[in-house]
């Protein structure tokens, strides 16, 4: 997930907003993916999952079983992920560009359902 970790020390004592893996627990540097699930596709509300975090490798494989229990594609969800680096970059456009202000596409409403992979130990 997205999280404010608390620094103290010098200069000052700061709330660092970081990547933090979801499986197991520490921040997520380079190589990390941002992961959720949609419904997109299957009759009903558009449903959605919250943003997931995961290093890429062992943890992503965790992750990856975590997911298809909690949200079971047979209940018409789908697993979509980016590269944390582009998801970043994607984020930091959206903040200044609206999509109301987008004359070209149609964004659609979606339910949130959350639910949280356990946690790993490294
Ligand atoms: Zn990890």
């Amino acid at each position: 997930m997205i999280e404010y970790l608390g620094r103290s020390g010098p200069p000052e004592a700061m709330n660092c907003p970081a990547l933090i893996c979801d499986t197991c627990r520490e921040q997520v540097v380079d190589r990390g993916n941002v992961i959720w699930g949609t419904t997109a596709g299957t009759p009903g509300p558009r449903r959605s999952t919250p943003l997931y975090v995961a290093h890429k490798g062992r943890c992503d494989l965790a992750f990856d079983k975590w997911f298809a229990q909690a949200y079971p594609a047979a209940d018409g969800w789908i697993q979509l992920w980016e590269e944390a680096e582009t998801f970043m970059r994607q984020l930091a456009h959206n903040l200044t560009h609206a999509f109301a202000d987008d004359p070209g596409g149609e964004y659609h409403q979606h339910i949130l359902e959350g639910s949280r992979p356990p946690q790993e130990k490294p």
